[in-house]
């Protein structure tokens, strides 16, 4: 195993750790990317990409003796995990590293949009202040009932971090977990019984659009949206609907449809918060992160084994 195939960008400093153990490929810096894969795709053992970036099952059905794929991110949803697995390819990702980071986000997002720091500041910045004299009120972010959909490694760390505004924490997944929250079979009556609903689940088909205009409507009027998971949970078209029709108050959204394309009308509504997708972008966290992702490739090429296999491809990390 000596030679790798990279998909989109990676810093100068893990480049030349991966140079030291491969032959490197870049996709970004080839003029024909489907030369490259007819004439060499067969020397490819490893491919290292992101979640922003992943691969296609197309790609991957010519590289013939592929035999991992290093993932920078916790989310896979842009790699067929089952695909490969099938074809015997193990599939790595970066989980735990970046919880924290993800969490603190999640705490931005909702701690600006019941103060609305984005407003405030506007308003001072735009001379506002001056002329029409002191700001609205806004919201306190004590004591609400918060509904959180995702209660893994990252829903846990954002309901711990919660925990010094006091909420009351309800949740769902398709199970229960081992925490002190309140779980709900279904996402709907969640929607109706919480005042905000945090959305950080994985993307993909099973949970495309399930925050629908059902689960909006039943959020309310006075409800807040806060999705920091992936843009195809959420219906976006339901949600643009909902918030123009106050059938939901608030929106704070770090994750879209169609990135990074955000729609105008998510844009200029007063009561939505935008951000380009930087629920984990720290240096620090983007380090470990990285790091992670290069130590798989190292572990493999070394012992056969990865350290953060996805649940789809646990099987063949035991058997190799
Ligand atoms: P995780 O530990 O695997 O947790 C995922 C949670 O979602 C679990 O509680 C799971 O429980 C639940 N879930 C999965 N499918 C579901 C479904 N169909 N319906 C309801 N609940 C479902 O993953 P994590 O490490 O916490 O990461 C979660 C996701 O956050 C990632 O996959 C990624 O998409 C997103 N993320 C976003 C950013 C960002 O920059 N905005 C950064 C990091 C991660 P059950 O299996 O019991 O349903």
């Amino acid at each position: 195993m000596s030679e790798i195939l990279i998909m989109g960008n990676m810093p100068d400093k893990s480049l030349s750790i991966l140079k030291a153990e491969f032959t490197v490929h870049r996709a970004v810096e080839m003029t024909n990317f489907e030369k490259f894969l007819a004439e060499q795709g067969d020397k490819i053992s490893a491919v290292a990409t992101t979640g922003f970036v992943g691969i296609h099952n197309s790609i991957i059905e010519k590289l013939k003796n592929l035999q991992i794929i290093s993932s920078n991110g916790v989310g896979y949803d842009s790699i067929d995990a089952t695909f490969c697995a099938d074809r015997g390819i193990i599939v790595t990702h970066t989980p735990d590293v970046l919880n924290a980071e993800v969490a603190n986000t999640t705490i931005m997002l909702f701690l600006n949009s019941f103060r609305e720091f984005s407003f405030n500041e506007a308003y001072v910045k735009s001379g506002n202040w001056k002329l029409e004299g002191m700001a609205p009120y806004s919201r306190s972010p004590d004591n609400r009932v918060v509904g959180i959909l995702g209660m893994g490694r990252i829903g846990q760390e954002i309901a711990s971090r919660l925990s010094i505004f006091n909420p009351k924490i309800l949740y769902h997944s398709r199970s229960p977990k081992d925490v002190p929250y309140t779980y709900y079979e279904d996402l709907e009556t969640m929607a109706r019984d919480c005042e905000v609903l945090i959305c950080i689940t994985p993307g993909g088909l099973q949970t495309n659009k399930i925050v629908n205009e059902g689960v909006l409507t039943a959020l309310g009027s006075t409800g807040t949206l806060i999705n920091i998971a992936r843009g195809s949970v959420v219906d976006q078209t339901a949600l643009i609907s909902a918030l123009k029709d106050k059938r939901l108050g608030y929106a704070a959204l770090d994750v879209f449809e169609n990135e990074p394309n955000v729609p105008d009308e998510l844009i200029h509504m007063s009561n939505v918060i935008v951000l380009p997708h930087v629920g984990s972008a720290t240096f620090e966290t983007r380090a470990a992160m990285g790091d992670l992702t290069l130590n798989n490739l190292i572990e493999f090429k070394k012992n056969g084994k990865v350290i953060t296999p996805v649940p789809e491809c646990l099987n063949l990390n035991q058997n190799t």
